[in-house]
């Protein structure tokens, strides 16, 4: 399962999404490159997890990730998508966003309603503050990983 990936360590260019209109639904997320994508390996489930993220040289946040199908590509290829749990004053397009995945929430699913997506939603990002104030998680966040020279693509 997706278990024996963890901790996966993730850094890259933020790029354009295909404009699912994540951001429209107050729930931004940051999208990795193909390139970066296509590093991840071909074996890691689709769905939700979370972790910790850091823009730039910036603060260490909490984040949910989205692991899934991308239907830019007729959903034959994965799309990686970030959402930290912060507010920033600006978009971060083209800045290095590194990430640490630490945990696991559930599998992908589809929703009858935009409200039911959205709740979801919610309550993905409720689980994965609660998960990440555990010990076990947030002894990532202090991780040498976010300290390293800024522009170096590390995967693992
Ligand atoms: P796209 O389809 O281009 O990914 P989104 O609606 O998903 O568009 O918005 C993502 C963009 O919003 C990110 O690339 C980033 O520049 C910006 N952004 C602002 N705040 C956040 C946040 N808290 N988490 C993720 N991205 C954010
Ligand atoms: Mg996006």
């Amino acid at each position: 399962g997706a278990m024996r990936h963890l901790p996966y360590f993730c850094r890259g260019e933020v790029v354009k999404g295909f404009g699912r209109g994540s951001k429209e639904l107050g729930i931004p997320t940051a999208n990795f490159s193909e390139q970066v994508v296509e590093s991840f390996p071909s074996d890691i489930p689709t769905g939700i997890y979370y972790g910790w993220a850091c823009v730039g040289n910036g603060d260490v946040h909490k984040m949910v990730l989205s692991i899934g199908w991308n239907p830019f590509y007729k959903n034959i290829k994965k799309s990686v998508e970030t959402h930290i749990i912060h507010t920033f004053k600006e978009d971060f397009y083209g800045e290095i966003l590194s990430i640490v995945i630490t945990g696991y929430i559930r599998p992908e699913k589809n929703f009858d309603s935009l409200d039911a997506l959205i709740s979801a939603i919610q309550e993905d990002i409720e689980e994965a503050k609660r998960q990440l104030d555990l010990p076990e998680h947030l002894k990532l966040k202090g991780d040498n990983f976010f300290h390293l020279p800024e522009g170096k693509i590390v995967n693992n």
